[in-house]
């Protein structure tokens, strides 16, 4: 990647106004743009707005978009919020070094289809905050995209949730082939599926399933696992076949809802 000119904006404002306006590109961590062969003409780095936070309010978290991976992981608040689905979702993710450089924002913004933390975030009903204050359910911006340039600025979830995170992968430092994010919210069970290879989607007949049952029984855990395979479309590519994906996903399903419910 080259970057011919380079900003490091000091507001929101200035990084608004620049990527806006002057068509720049959001700089997170850097560490997927900088496997581009692309020229950036403006990078407008993101580094000094004080975007890298995981703070509590009374009824939700919230993440700045600049946190890392590593933050995510190793967070005390989130495990004691969520359990071990952040530390089981990304801490595997290649090693500490990459981890600690790559971000919430740059994750988000990309709507990878092999992503871990998206497929986790949608589970948990994660909304996303666009600078200035445009909020939107992360699950359908990942699905729909956002129209024109965005710098977003947070990530806000919900203050607890019961959650499990499971993922098939080939080698522990490639892509998964089919993963899957499982929570329970209280009040409703929420569903996610990603690297199909296509970008992670709720399960939404699954979740009807399961129903509003804090203890869906064996039954209702058999049939959501079966349903997320019949209601979502699978890929074939270099990783596996969509029949293949197809096959495993209700397996992971079913071990992320046991794994919850107990
Ligand atoms: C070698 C390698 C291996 C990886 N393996 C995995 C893996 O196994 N599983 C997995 O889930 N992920 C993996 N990833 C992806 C990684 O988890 C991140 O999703 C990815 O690197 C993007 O984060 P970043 O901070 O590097 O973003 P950047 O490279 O900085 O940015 C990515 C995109 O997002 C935009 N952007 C960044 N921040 C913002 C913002 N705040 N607002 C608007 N737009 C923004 C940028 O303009 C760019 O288009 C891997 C990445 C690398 C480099």
């Amino acid at each position: 990647m080259e970057i011919r000119e380079y900003a490091r904006p000091k507001s929101m404002d200035e990084a608004m106004h620049l990527i806006h306006e002057e068509h720049g590109t959001a700089i997170g961590g850097s560490a997927w743009l900088r496997t581009n062969t692309k020229t950036v003409m403006l990078g407008v780095d993101l580094s000094d707005l004080g975007l890298e936070y995981i703070r509590e309010f009374q009824d939700h978290i919230e993440i700045g978009a600049m946190t890392t991976y590593r933050e995510l992981e190793t967070s005390l608040l989130l495990a004691s919020r969520f359990g071990k689905i952040f530390s089981t979702a990304v801490g595997h993710i290649v090693g500490i070094q990459l981890r600690s450089i790559i971000t919430v924002g740059g994750t988000v913004a990309g709507r990878y289809g092999f992503s871990d933390l998206n497929t986790t975030l949608c589970a948990l009903g994660a909304r996303v905050v666009f600078y200035p204050n445009i909020e939107e359910d992360l699950a359908s911006f990942i699905e729909k995209g956002y129209a024109g340039p965005f710098l977003i600025e947070k990530i806000i979830l919900p203050s607890s949730a019961r959650a499990a995170y499971q993922q098939m992968r080939i080698s522990e430092n490639d892509f998964p082939i089919i993963n899957t994010a499982v929570a329970w919210m209280g009040t409703e069970w929420r569903v996610a599926a990603g690297s199909r290879p296509a970008a992670a989607r709720l399960c939404r007949n699954a979740m009807k399933i399961l129903a509003d049952s804090a203890n869906p029984s064996n039954e209702q855990i058999e049939a959501a696992a079966q349903e997320s395979s019949k209601e979502l479309q699978f890929g074939s590519d270099i990783r596996a076949s969509a029949t293949y994906r197809q096959k495993i996903l209700p397996v992971l399903v079913r071990r992320a809802l046991l794994e919850v419910r107990g």
